[in-house]
């Protein structure tokens, strides 16, 4: 079964008839808003793991939280079940639509709402790009944290749905770190406010559940975002090494000497010599590695740890180190490390980008078990990640056209998931699970955790009709995907029943 089929166990079988949703829903939401030719729907058939594609049943596109409101009640009523959307640059095919549901897209919920320079916040609709807002509040000194390299295009409904990390997210914290107060509502069509604009709130914290939630427990409406001041001063290190452990323990050295920089991203050589290929950022191509350590702060805190990094990486064996000059060199070093991903594009028809964290102690350890991996299957992987939060991003290089390929890849995908899981690190680091990664939550979580987590979406959803199929794996996919992967001779989940 391919990761794009839905499982028996998450299929929700309904029988209405399009042409009675589309009657029931007319009256609250404008013709122009529900497409459903195909021609229309084409572009909503993927996200950005584009490997998966399904044609929708109906794209609807409100533009009032009355027509969220009313959609939400309708295919409630009628038992049909809805795939969120924000941009679609999502890369665990969190908004892979469904071919008997609704595509909710918030493309329409475009507006930042209010800025309050004193309180450092920001409301915005959930379509707001995640770039948008601190070019927004620039000209109050402020900015948005969260930095996803898809920031340009990325929603920030998107970024709380899967609790989006970036750059800065080392030292500023993720998502769920830097939002204060979300609106949503719920698949019965309810508004429920989570958080607040204080500093806490009574009750469960339920901000912190619905971030990284994928879509799956309501429909974000309205975002208050945190703002930080723009910092006096940021500066950028480059190192360049021979060897890609030597890079990985540099890592570990730089954190357990109590420096805490603004981003510690790490690329190894394919990723090097692609970026440097594409965007011409001066990178030193015969480095096996190179690590870019920006340090921000204060002018001061600035000049003295930007010379303990660089004493650090000298004793970590590092073989060029450079320090930007000035803004333009800081923005050309950075230039290769955002354009990575597309210039790794460049080197083959398709490659698949995986995302598992694991303890930063063992990045050297895990990249030489990447390499093994890619080895053992005769497939390319770059890697380019948040090496400072220990986060990997592999990109494996595979040609779809070539019969087999895919498969390969997301066999080498689920081994390497599988290798983070082993050295004590999760299946996902920032860009969720989906249904890229739902088997591996089979080897990730016991049937006891997992049958907590479908309590949670019973809560909120008792019917199961948001994004079925997605993040959570029923045990039944489970017990399948325990037949087909076992690893030297050990059953995962051996107290499940096979059936
Ligand atoms: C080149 C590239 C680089 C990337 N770099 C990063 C990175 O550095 N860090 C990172 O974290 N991610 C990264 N991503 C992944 C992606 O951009 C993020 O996951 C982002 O948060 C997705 O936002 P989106 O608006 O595109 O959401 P979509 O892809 O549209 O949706 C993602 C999930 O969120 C749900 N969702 C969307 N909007 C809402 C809403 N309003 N209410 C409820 N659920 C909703 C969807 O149902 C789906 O499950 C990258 C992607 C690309 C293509």
């Amino acid at each position: 079964m391919s990761l794009v089929d839905s499982h028996p166990s998450e299929r929700i079988e309904h029988r209405v008839p399009l042409e009675q949703l589309l009657r029931r829903l007319r009256p609250t939401v404008p013709e122009t808003a529900l497409l459903y030719a195909p021609e229309d729907t084409h572009p909503y058939e993927c996200d950005g793991l584009s490997a998966y594609r399904r044609a929708p049943w109906l794209v609807v596109l409100p533009e009032t939280v009355d027509q969220v409101q009313h959609v939400m009640r309708t295919c409630s009523a009628l038992g049909v079940p809805v795939v969120v959307r924000g941009a679609g640059t999502g890369l665990s095919g969190g908004a892979l639509p469904l071919d008997n549901g609704v595509l909710l897209s918030l493309a329409k919920f475009s507006r930042i709402l209010d800025i309050d320079p004193l309180a450092r916040t920001a409301r915005v609709q959930p379509g707001v790009r995640n770039l948008a807002i601190s070019q927004a509040c620039h000209t109050h000194g402020l900015y948005y944290a969260p930095d996803p390299s898809s920031q340009i295009a990325c929603s920030i409904g998107g970024n709380v749905a899967e609790n989006a990390g970036g750059v800065h997210c080392l030292k500023y914290g993720l998502t769920v770190h830097n939002i204060l107060q979300v609106k949503l509502i719920t698949m019965t069509g309810e508004p429920m406010t989570l958080g607040s604009e204080a500093l806490d709130t009574p009750g469960f914290d339920l901000l912190a559940l619905i971030t990284g939630s994928e879509g799956m427990l309501g429909v974000i409406v309205e975002i208050t975002v945190r703002l930080l001041p723009l910092p006096e001063r940021a500066q950028v290190v480059l190192a360049a090494f021979d060897d890609v452990v030597r890079a990985g323990e540099a890592v570990g050295r730089i954190i357990s000497a109590g420096i805490i920089p603004a981003g510690l991203e790490m690329m190894d050589n394919p990723a090097i010599r692609a970026a440097e290929a594409f965007v011409h950022a001066d990178y030193p191509v015969e480095a096996e590695a190179i690590l870019l350590c920006e340090i921000d702060g204060t002018n001061e805190e600035v000049s003295e740890q930007i010379m303990a990094v660089r004493t650090l990486l000298d004793a970590c064996g590092a073989t060029e180190i450079r320090t930007a000059r000035d803004e333009a060199e800081r923005q050309r070093f950075w230039r290769g490390r955002k354009a990575a991903f597309p210039a790794i594009g460049r080197l083959s028809p398709d490659y698949y980008c995986m995302d598992g964290t694991i303890p930063r102690a063992r990045l050297a350890e895990v990249l030489v078990g990447i390499r093994a991996l890619s080895d053992e299957y005769g497939l390319a992987v770059a890697n380019v990640f948040h090496a400072g939060d220990g986060n990997l991003h592999p990109l494996i290089l595979y040609d779809a056209n070539q019969p087999g390929e895919l498969e390969r890849t997301e066999e080498l995908g689920g081994r390497i998931l599988e290798l983070c899981v082993a050295v004590g690190g999760t299946i996902t680091g920032e860009h969720g699970v989906g249904i890229e990664k739902i088997n591996q939550m089979c080897v990730q979580f016991t049937p006891a955790a997992l049958a907590q987590f479908h309590a949670v979406k019973h809560a909120f959803d008792p019917a199961g009709l948001l994004n079925p199929g997605k993040a959570v794996p029923t045990l039944h996919r489970c017990a399948e995907f325990g037949a087909m992967h076992v690893h030297h001779n050990a059953l995962p989940h051996p107290e499940l029943e096979r059936f």
